[in-house]
């Protein structure tokens, strides 16, 4: 049987906003009603930043736990990804949610330009995460949005940074960074094949390429991720209804290439994560 797809959802991100697509959850309320919703129509991770009254990227500590809370009462199983991305927060806030235990956290091993700022991750801070998340059981998820993050997490892995089989995300079409293309998914690939054997991954194109990387990942093997952050739009003319209408439509097209959708026990499986609590 082909391996099971594993469907993350993005749900909210630190950059789009309500005036680019009203059904972007912002509150905590509505994050955890929009979780719900993904985990019926197939999500079994879900990636959360958490935002202020105003829509900005917010730091604290309380509102990751009771999203998590919410998260947890509704959806018991479903694995919770907290990001530990830059946008309007210190490096020290940045990893200030990780004690919480989260079953992930994404990290980023190198600093890269985005659309308008530096995603600065410097090497004394990409480690400081690491510890943080081996002290706190927490798996990360490598976020690889250039090539030398890809080589910087192998060696991560060489000096025990990082356990032996970890999950990578292949970043694609953030501009100033890696374009969405197909040939350089499948070097990521076969180089990750090559190094690091035991690893699972996915990849997520940003913008118009979600879609077209979601097809790309199934053909090849990878996980899909999906959801409001990366892409707020349905199509060229129409705004996504929801986050749950973004993950219906891969959990069709995993049919169309025979994959069966991960359950979230096979998800934790196939993750190595602890079994939900
Ligand atoms: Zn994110």
């Amino acid at each position: 049987m082909a391996e099971p797809c594993i469907i993350s959802v993005a749900i909210t991100g630190s950059v789009p906003r309500k005036k680019d697509n009203p059904a972007l959850p912002v509150s905590i309320e509505e994050q955890v009603e929009s979780t719900h919703e993904c985990y019926e129509a197939g999500a079994t991770l879900v990636h959360v930043h958490v935002r202020d009254e105003h829509e900005n990227s917010a730091s604290d500590v309380w509102r990751f736990e009771k999203l998590q809370e919410g998260v947890r009462k509704h959806c018991p199983d479903i694995i919770i990804q907290f990001s530990t991305g830059g946008r309007g927060r210190s490096f020290e806030q940045r990893g200030a949610m990780l004690h919480l235990r989260p079953d992930m956290a994404s990290l980023a091993t190198g600093s890269v330009n985005f659309p308008t700022i530096i995603y600065e991750n410097p090497p004394d801070f990409v480690r400081y995460l690491a510890e943080e998340m081996l002290k706190y059981d927490v798996k990360p998820e490598i976020e690889v949005f250039d090539l030398a993050m890809l080589y910087n997490a192998i060696d991560m892995v060489r000096d025990g940074l990082l356990k032996p089989s970890p999950h990578i995300q292949f970043v694609m079409g953030v501009k100033h960074a890696l374009p969405a293309r197909r040939e350089i998914l499948e070097f990521e690939v076969a180089q990750l094949k090559k190094h690091l054997p035991d690893a699972t991954w996915v990849a997520a194109g940003i913008g118009r390429h979600q879609l077209e990387v979601n097809h790309w990942s199934l053909e090849m093997g990878g996980h899909c991720r999906t959801g409001l952050e990366d892409n707020i739009r349905w199509d060229k003319n129409t705004l996504a209804k929801s986050n749950a209408q973004l993950v219906g439509r891969v959990a069709e097209l995993c049919a169309q290439y025979g994959r069966p959708v991960a359950s979230a026990k096979q998800a934790r499986e196939m993750l190595k994560l602890r079994p939900s609590s």
